[in-house]
């Protein structure tokens, strides 16, 4: 893919469509699983003489919550704004005059599908959750706290008062 032809796109109002269908390399995302085909759209526009990519993805991925462990399945539509060079020089170039991140274009078939795969693997959460107020499992009897209370009681002991426990203890 040449650069020029995403511009003549961008000018004709449809951005580039692409669809990764399958994992181009091996990633390790760590009990969560991507779900394939993703899609992806890219624009690019020429300001001050610098190229701009705008790369907008969306897609699914499957995992276990990290706090009750149900299976849960979440969407994320991310985008993403870089520069665009086309000889290491520029790339140099606009590394130094700007803050934002700066990629060497590549003209190889599956460019785009491997810039929209990096902006997948970053955008992935550490920490999935199925809802942002997910109460999780008790630590006591396992019991799913999203579905009821459970009648263990956890209420964490104050350390200060632990402390003077253990001098009670001594004595
Ligand atoms: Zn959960
Ligand atoms: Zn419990």
């Amino acid at each position: 893919m040449e650069l020029s032809k995403l511009k003549d796109l961008t000018l004709e109002g449809t951005p580039y469509q692409g669809e990764i269908l399958e994992a181009i390399e091996a990633i390790d995302t760590d009990g969560l699983s991507i779900q394939f085909p993703i899609r992806y759209e890219v624009s690019v526009y020429s300001l001050h003489d610098v190229w701009t990519l705008i790369l907008s993805v969306d897609f699914e991925y499957q995992t276990n919550c990290s706090r009750c462990l149900k299976e849960m399945v979440d969407r994320v539509s991310v985008e993403s704004e870089m520069i665009v060079a086309e000889t290491e020089e520029d790339a140099k170039l606009y590394h130094s005059e700007d803050e934002d991140e700066v990629i060497l274009w590549q003209r190889r078939d599956n460019f785009l599908d491997e810039l929209a795969m990096s902006i997948v693997v970053t955008s992935l959460p550490i920490q999935p959750l199925c809802s942002d107020d997910c109460k999780g499992l008790c630590p006591t009897c396992g019991k799913d706290l999203n579905l009821g209370d459970c009648t263990c009681d956890n209420q964490s002991i104050d350390p200060r008062f632990a402390a003077l426990q253990g001098l009670f203890d001594e004595e």
